[in-house]
């Protein structure tokens, strides 16, 4: 694939790869290429096995290999939150100093071919289209990684590359796009340091929203709340793109989270004294009605697992942030079901402990994977009090039979 950029990119040093080289990966994957809407059907209807027993084996505490993938493709970013970037702590690519770690395309390509089959692949960043290959690792996700859907995370703060990625990527793979926002006009410009942060999240919500439907594409905006003033614009933003039809969907801003940590070894997990540490200060009445809206909005708005999965989120957070009880609480799969990679090819332990267990640039993967630093990190996870973060809570919920659980029981 040659993807032409017409703005200026910050990212690895090698070019783009040339399709014809996925060719070469092995014989079995270049079927894979070919845009197949059967194929993804099928993948998920093969999937159920290996799904099943993962939920066994996790209600078992037992050890599984990975089925999912958030992979962090960079920590470089175009804007500059306040609520991150100021923080003494925030890695330094973050905070635009010299950072010349980031895999490169070919390095991931060779990470893609040691890993197993993933149900999903999410590029988060800092801001994942930065990267000049962005569009080329999808196609490396697909042709080695056969994903039953993408995810992307960004700051839609370049809206050609975001239209860019929906309309390139592998297209018969559905893609649930999540744009970050924290209000309307200036309370976002004013979050993300750039006078055109919310027009430009606005342009592509316009652009995009219309052809969801073609470019098998969910659209998500996605709202953190890190004040009171959040909570005002929660109401404010869901009027706005209402019109638009996407989902809008909240996240609690936690105080801390070891990824964006410039020291690694990192532990912000919660306690079962505290459970969940808000960066802001809100009235329990203020959040008791707060929730009752967004559930409210859910269960007029959503249908079916995307249902079950917001109102799953939102029972959580209550019921951490109202009462500091930990329910619901799944056994967590991070560093088994979950795998993280950092832009260097790093191993974490997960959202909060940035503990690294190894290192994909220097090591295979099968070695990091029986190594006995990634079997004790394991048991630390086993032993969490268990945090409150959607992108964790997520694949816990569904590779632990919990979310499904959650519904019979409400
Ligand atoms: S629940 Fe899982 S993801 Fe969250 S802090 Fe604990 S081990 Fe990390």
């Amino acid at each position: 694939m040659s993807v032409k950029h017409s703005l200026p990119i910050i990212g690895n040093s090698h070019e783009a790869n040339d399709p014809a080289e996925f060719d070469s990966i092995t014989p079995s994957n270049s079927a894979n290429l070919v845009p197949n809407r059967s194929s993804v059907t099928l993948r998920t209807l093969g999937r159920a096995p290996r799904f099943l027993w993962a939920v066994g084996r996790h209600r078992l505490k037992g050890d599984v290999g990975p089925h999912s993938l958030t992979h962090t493709t960079t920590f470089k970013c175009n804007y500059h939150c306040k609520e991150i970037c100021d923080s003494p702590l925030v890695h330094q690519a973050m905070q635009k100093k010299p950072n010349g770690h980031d895999l490169t395309t070919e390095e991931i390509r060779d990470i893609y071919r040691q890993l197993p089959s993933m149900d999903y692949v999410r590029f988060t960043g800092g801001e994942p289209t930065l990267r000049k290959d962005f569009i080329e690792l999808s196609h490396l996700a697909e042709a080695h990684l056969r994903p039953i859907f993408f995810h992307m995370t960004t700051n839609a703060s370049m809206p050609e590359r975001v239209i860019q990625f929906a309309e390139e990527r592998p297209r018969h793979v559905p893609l649930d796009l999540m744009i970050s926002m924290d209000g309307i006009d200036e309370k976002h410009c004013q979050s993300r340091h750039n006078r055109f942060a919310f027009e430009r999240c606005m342009e592509t919500v316009k652009a995009l929203s219309a052809r969801q439907k073609e470019l098998k594409t969910n659209i998500r905006v996605n709202q953190t709340i890190a004040d009171s003033e959040g909570i005002e614009h929660y109401r404010k933003l869901h009027q706005v793109l209402k019109p638009f039809q996407v989902r809008h969907q909240i996240v609690m801003a936690y105080n801390a989270s070891a990824t964006y940590a410039v020291e690694r070894d990192k532990t912000y997990a919660p306690s079962r004294e505290e459970l969940f540490t808000p960066v802001g200060k809100f009235e329990k009445s203020e959040l008791n009605a707060f929730f009752t809206e967004v559930q409210a909005d859910i269960q007029s708005e959503l249908n079916g697992p995307e249902r079950w999965i917001q109102q799953y989120y939102l029972d959580g957070i209550r019921e951490r942030m109202l009462r500091n009880e930990p329910s619901p609480n799944p056994s967590c799969v991070a560093l088994s079901s979950h795998l993280r990679i950092f832009p260097n090819g790093d191993i974490p332990t997960c959202q909060f402990n940035s503990h690294v267990v190894g290192n994909l640039r220097n090591q295979s993967f099968r070695e990091i994977w029986n190594s006995d630093l990634r079997k004790t990190q394991f048991r630390w996870v086993k032993g969490c009090a268990g945090c409150w973060a959607g992108c964790e809570v997520q694949p816990s919920a569904a590779y632990t039979g919990d979310l499904l659980l959650h519904q019979l029981r409400s």
